[in-house]
């Protein structure tokens, strides 16, 4: 197969604007004959819904949550980046696209870059007339703060909800849309199969979760911006019900699964506090603006934080990165964390973490400035730990939080099935192997507002679409193939729940391909993983029917998937001999434990294909090439 990410060449600064130009419009009065299905309203589903229906497209939503604006995007709490220079501090479209394909350890599509550098300004503006209420400094312009991986402050914020604002926007331009008739909304439906009908992506089957009624949707194009599949580890940041299914299903309908083995581990997470818990939660990477990374110098020192003399600690990434000390990206921190746990110089009862602490700016600012700029963050920790983090230090430690695999798509958000788009998180992205913070919310809304409108007309002004009856072969092959699965799951009638079975492979993932990966444990999680998938399938204990809510049912067929998916990404990682980003390989460091890349072997996304049931995925490469930023050993020192 040959992969044509039609990346635009040229003078980088030019290629959006060209590549714009010559896509086929579609005029004004046609674009209500056209049907779009929208799967997900988080910042990425929500904002393109709005955006295409706003042009004049005819749109059905879709998503799992009672209300679209209960999408996981809500979430997100540190801010979104764009390249406005408001602190002349010297950012520009240029840095940040550097800073983004650098931070991405060179895994990237530097045309993708540049164009999300360029639309991060537009993305200000939009929001800023909806209505979001960004932070503002005294002179009233808004206010930046900075993230990792960056020497500017760049990144605009809603105190610690910055996800929940965005979305309040995009889910008001939805509601409008809704309110005028041209989006019809679906809540509380999930898709659970793609239609592809003569090589094109024309529906999808959904269950309507309150009732079990499964339907079939036609359209003339569908798009994917159905989030990330983190909770493939159980334990992350992620919300409880993000998943994989409607990538993975429309992956075993032929779309390509690209770099599915980069994730993204979060270096501020509240640690693990026992083997009963369901959850983590982030700290937000804006702490690390005011807050001090450190643990103690000598092994096994139990003292409380506050009884350890200064010259008895280790701010180890201020002395390790003194450029960027605090703020390095997400990779580097997480793993120089796991490094001084190792070490056993980590605190807390675990020994698995590392204290994040606030003395010095509480000092430096007074409590006040601290409480408006990370009160929420505060309170959230302090009801989760019970300690008060203004009198002693936070408690940290990495975890799971997002995946810069995903489907594949070329420069206009399709996946190499024609009609097929996936945008957000969904989407193997523009973050290459390790993503910068503040630069999903950019990217999804990006996606949303502004590439996605322009791309998806030039595919349907070149296509003749006909008529899709409902007695169409390929929609009863797919509707019967989902109430197969349905009813697979409903008659083992096993010994153990769904979520024993998750669990278990996320501590296979986390174990062996989590932070730290190596051949070793990668080939023991590709043998242990088969034989508990078919457990899975023999003994799980799904209650109730499948005519009605189902919570246990939904995430039988979520944690299906995540086993097949967790089977892929392990083989992406130890395929992939070298490391870059996220992808740590233990085998392939630097002297100083730096991630080594090899971009002579390994400097290509790798897009898999399913093989079929019961056979080996085939890899695909596309090469990457860098005409700007020239790849080099990452360095924040
Ligand atoms: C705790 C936390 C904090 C974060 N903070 C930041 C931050 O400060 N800055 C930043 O840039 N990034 C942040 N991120 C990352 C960012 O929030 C996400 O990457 C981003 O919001 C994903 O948006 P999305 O639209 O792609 O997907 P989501 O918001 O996850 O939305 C997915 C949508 O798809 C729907 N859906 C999924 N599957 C199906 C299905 N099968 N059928 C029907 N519907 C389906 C869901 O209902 C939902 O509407 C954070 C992430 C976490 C976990």
């Amino acid at each position: 197969m040959q992969l044509d990410s039609k990346s635009p060449t040229g003078p980088i600064e030019k290629r959006w604007e060209d590549h714009r130009f010559h896509l086929k419009l579609v005029n004004p009065a046609n674009k209500r004959k056209y049907t779009i299905l929208v799967v997900g309203t988080g910042l990425a589903g929500g904002s393109a819904a709005a955006t295409l229906a706003e042009l004049g497209y005819n749109v059905k939503c879709f998503c799992f949550q009672d209300s679209p604006r209960r999408a996981h995007s809500i979430a997100a709490q540190g801010g979104i980046n764009a390249a406005k220079n408001y602190h002349n501090d010297g950012d520009s479209v240029y840095r940040l696209f550097y800073d983004t394909v650098k931070g991405g350890d060179f895994r990237s599509r530097e045309s993708n870059v540049y164009r999300l550098a360029t639309l991060s300004l537009n993305i200000i503006d939009q929001c800023v007339a909806q209505g979001v209420p960004f932070a503002r400094e005294y002179s009233g312009y808004l206010d930046n703060r900075s993230f990792g991986g960056a020497q500017v402050s760049r990144t605009f914020y809603a105190r610690g909800q910055t996800g929940q604002q965005l979305l309040l926007g995009a889910y008001q331009a939805l509601e409008r849309q809704i309110g005028a008739g041209a989006v019809t909304m679906f809540p509380r439906t999930e898709m659970l199969d793609l239609i592809v009908v003569d090589g094109k992506a024309r529906g999808i089957v959904t269950r309507n979760l309150l009732t079990g009624k499964m339907e079939s949707h036609m359209g003339d194009a569908v798009v994917l911006g159905t989030g990330g599949y983190g909770n493939v580890f159980y334990l992350s940041t992620n919300a409880k019900g993000c998943n994989a299914t409607a990538i993975w299903r429309a992956h075993k309908r032929g779309a390509l699964f690209a770099n599915p083995c980069f994730t993204q581990i979060h270096p501020t997470c509240i640690p693990v506090s026992g083997d009963y818990q369901s959850k983590l939660t982030l700290m937000s990477e804006s702490l690390r603006n005011d807050g001090r990374v450190w643990v103690p110098l000598k092994k096994g020192d139990k003292r409380a934080a506050s009884q350890i003399p200064e010259a008895e600690r280790d701010y180890f990434l201020e002395r390790k990165y003194p450029s960027f000390g605090n703020l390095v990206p997400r990779d580097v921190a997480s793993r120089n964390a796991k490094q001084v746990c190792d070490e056993g110089r980590g605190v807390g009862e675990t020994g698995l973490a590392v204290y994040l602490d606030f003395r010095d700016a509480i000092e430096r600012l007074g409590k006040h400035v601290i409480k408006e700029r990370y009160g929420n963050l505060f309170d959230m920790y302090q009801r989760i730990t019970g300690e008060d983090p203004y009198q002693e230090p936070m408690r940290i430690y990495p975890a799971i939080h997002y995946t810069m695999g995903g489907l594949w798509v070329d420069y206009n958000l399709m996946s190499n099935i024609p009609g097929l788009y996936v945008i957000g998180e969904a989407n193997f992205s523009d973050h290459g192997a390790n993503r910068l913070g503040a630069s999903a919310l950019m990217q999804g809304l990006a996606d949303g507002y502004f590439v996605l409108p322009n791309t998806i007309g030039d595919y349907l002004a070149s296509n003749k679409f006909e008529k899709v009856a409902a007695s169409h072969a390929a929609v009863r092959e797919a509707e019967s193939h989902v109430t197969e699965i349905t009813r697979r799951l409903l008659e083992a009638k096993g010994t153990r729940s769904v979520d024993s079975y998750h669990r278990e492979l996320g501590k296979i993932m986390w174990e062996n391909c989590g932070m730290a990966r190596n051949a070793w444990g990668l080939k023991q999680a590709l043998a242990e993983i088969p034989p508990l998938r078919e457990q899975f399938w023999r003994d799980v204990k799904v209650l109730g029917s499948g005519e009605e809510l189902n919570q246990s049912l939904e995430k039988a067929g979520r944690v299906a998937d995540f086993f097949e998916l967790a089977e892929l990404m392990c083989l992406d990682a130890l395929e992939r001999n070298e490391s870059c980003g996220g992808h740590f390989r233990e085998e392939y460091q630097t002297p100083e434990g730096e991630a080594a890349r090899d971009d002579a072997h390994y400097s290509y996304a790798a897009a898999w294909e399913f093989g079929g049931a019961g056979q080996a995925p085939v890899l695909h490469k596309e090469p990457l090439t860098f005409e700007y930023v020239h790849p080099a050993q990452r360095s924040y020192k």
